[in-house]
């Protein structure tokens, strides 16, 4: 398990990582879900060891990352953003050194770069040189490398990207099989991505953890609700005295003659909104379901505050 505690990392003036603190268990596969820059890459290079903290708490199965790098380090397999890929060696060449690095022990190397290499996708292509593969390809190499010697912990820093529809396919299927014996720890900005894989979400923003819950929550509590756009001649303000006494709306907002109604979940208020203005003789010149994509809502939610 990995127990991040306040973590914080500045670049000069700059704060990349707020004050983060989050824990991650056996068994799940989690999302750090965000947009660029939001800090993704920088927590993921230090919980690997890869960079310093300003200052906090990363704690790897217990070891602490800054104080026992070495221990902590040796439960984790990391592909970084851009995987470091020795594009003259071939695959099994370098998944050889890979191994040497991670010091994996010399009997049992030859099985794990075997195993490694089966479990990705790339036994086929063992004695091409990485320079003459695919994107597809170069990425599985640098997923093999992440998952070579079992390490508990996997993370993956936008495995994705750059990838065709196909290869993304493959690779997230790839990732729900990883998921099942490691932990499995990946980044994006894309919501989708992070949706179709993930057990649990970790929304982060401007180095900050704006929301933790599972996928299921966090995408109902994200479509939930009606929202509906109102146009009428006059009275707007007296509208929406007369809307917010529906029971299954939840809130209203006027401005001049737009009003936004936000129903609750699963309710459909037309009807009723359309009843309310008829009696009261306030005429409707426009009304429409608004539909807000997941991605908007998640937008949303990770400008809140402003944009950088
Ligand atoms: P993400 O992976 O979520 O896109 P990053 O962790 O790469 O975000 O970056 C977080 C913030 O830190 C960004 O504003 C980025 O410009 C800044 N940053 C990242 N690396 C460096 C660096 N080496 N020096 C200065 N600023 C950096
Ligand atoms: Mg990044």
């Amino acid at each position: 398990m990995i127990e991040i505690n306040n973590l914080v990392k500045k670049y000069g003036d700059h704060v990349a990582v707020d004050d983060l603190s989050l824990t991650v268990e056996q068994g799940k596969i989690y999302g750090f879900l965000g947009p660029n820059g939001a800090g993704k890459s920088t927590t993921m290079n230090i919980i690997t060891g890869y960079l310093e903290a300003t200052s906090g708490e990363v704690k790897v199965n217990g070891h602490d990352i800054f104080k026992e790098p070495e221990k902590a380090k040796s439960c984790i397999g990391y592909l970084p953003e851009i995987p470091p890929l020795y594009t003259d060696m071939t695959v099994r060449e370098y998944l050889d050194f890979a191994a040497e690095l991670k010091k994996l022990e010399k009997k049992k190397r030859e099985a794990y770069v075997k195993e490694a290499m089966e479990t990705t996708g790339i036994t086929e292509v063992s004695e091409r040189m990485i320079r003459n593969l695919s994107k597809g390809y170069r990425q599985r190499v640098g997923l093999a490398q992440a998952v070579l010697g079992y390490p508990e912990i996997i993370i993956l820093d936008e495995p994705t990207v750059g990838l065709d529809p196909k290869q993304i396919i493959e690779i997230r299927d790839l990732i729900k099989e990883l998921g099942k014996k490691h932990i499995v720890i990946l980044s994006s900005h894309i919501l989708t991505e992070i949706s179709a894989v993930c057990d649990h979400v970790f929304i982060i923003s401007k180095g900050k953890l704006v929301a933790s819950d599972t996928t299921e929550n966090l995408l109902s509590m994200m479509s939930g609700e009606q929202e509906i756009e109102l146009v009428v001649r006059r009275d707007a303000e007296r509208a929406k005295e007369l809307l917010l006494s529906v029971e299954q709306i939840d809130r209203v907002e006027a401005e001049e003659d737009k009003l936004m109604i936000y129903a609750q979940k699963g309710a459909d208020v037309r009807e009723e909104v359309f009843r309310r203005m008829a009696d009261s003789g306030i005429p409707v010149l426009e009304m429409h379901t608004v539909t807000r994509s997941l991605e908007d809502v998640f937008l949303e939610i990770t400008q809140e505050g402003g944009r950088e």
